[in-house]
């Protein structure tokens, strides 16, 4: 798993950039069940310039959350490749796209105001928006530039958002298909460092990916405390009914059971690597929240008072 040293940040970032592909969304579930089985494909390059922009959808947003829905693809299109790689993950995270499109509504819904919003429209078997662009690719260098316009339109997104506010959040929505029907917050700590006592984690958050909000939250939580303490994200997702980890209720996932502390993106648009965005990547669970249009209406509902309780205690910003 992750470990720390007294080396740099950066060297631990970039150490975490290259051992990530082993913790993101899983497969072989019903939630991330692939549509169709990958196939052997011979790259090529395009007769035609790619859509890359078709492929890469930023909303303008008007307070400091930024969300990315990296795994709900639907695009399928025959001028790319199946990706073909070791290890590589090809099944979606069913229904993350719209459920990130109804949080959206929900918060215009409640406060007539929208959060950023970067999505990839291009399916799993062919892009990978939560990896290296290598293992994202797939190796395909055609779709080289999907890769960068991705990132670039997620940094566009924080560059605008911090006009708005001097920090901010970003989320990293994801669906998990593991047994545990409960949100599972990665904040690149792993199960066994959550499983340590308080005293013992405190010091790790120094290299999560809250690491600046750890050092400078307005709540003066720090440590172990903004990962499980009343005014935790998961704390505040427990309260309102959708079971998470690490919560107050859930502080650790016991030994055994799976689940996921984060991914690529997460450490490139987080505060890992000094940043003023924090980022937290949220693996949702299928059944309830996100497998019906009401129940992904629910969870946004729930979505925007937890973030907005969030937003307002550690980073001071409340809806004008
Ligand atoms: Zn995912």
């Amino acid at each position: 798993m992750i470990r720390r040293g007294p080396h740099s940040v950066v060297t631990a970032a970039l150490g975490i950039l290259g051992i990530l592909s082993a913790v993101g969304c899983g497969a072989g579930t019903k939630a991330d069940a692939p549509t169709a089985p990958p196939t052997t494909t011979t790259p090529t390059t395009p007769a035609v310039p790619l859509p890359i922009a078709d492929w890469v959808e930023g909303i303008d947003g008007q307070i400091p959350l930024v969300i990315i829905a990296p795994h709900g693809g639907d695009l399928t299109p025959t001028s790319l490749p199946d990706r073909v790689c070791a290890g590589c993950v090809t099944g979606n995270d069913l229904n993350t796209q719209v459920l990130a499109r109804a949080i959206s509504d929900a918060f215009s819904g409640r406060i007539g105001k929208r959060p950023f919003l970067v999505i990839n429209r291009l399916h799993r078997r062919k892009f990978d928006a939560n990896r290296d662009l290598q293992e994202a690719t797939a190796g395909y260098a055609p779709l080289a530039p999907m890769w960068s316009q991705f990132h670039a339109a997620i940094d566009s997104a924080k560059a605008r958002a911090q006009r708005l506010h001097p920090r901010g959040l970003v989320i990293d929505l994801h669906g998990h298909g593991h047994v545990i029907q409960r949100l599972e917050l990665g904040y690149l700590l792993s199960a066994s460092e959550l499983r340590l006592s308080d005293a013992a984690v405190t010091p790790l958050l120094a290299t999560s990916s809250v690491a600046q909000l750890s050092r400078v939250a307005l709540s003066r939580d720090s440590g172990a405390v903004l990962l499980r303490g009343p005014r935790s994200l998961g704390s505040r997702f427990s309260a309102l009914g959708i079971p998470a980890v690490p919560s107050d209720a859930d502080p650790a996932p016991l030994a055994g059971h799976d689940y996921f502390n984060g991914g690529f993106n997460t450490v490139r648009h987080g505060s890992l690597v000094a940043s003023p965005f924090d980022a937290i990547q949220i693996e949702s669970h299928y059944t309830g929240l996100r497998d019906t249009e009401a129940n992904r209406a629910g969870f946004a509902e729930v979505f925007v008072t937890a973030l907005l309780a969030y937003l307002r205690d550690h980073y001071g910003w409340v809806p004008a």
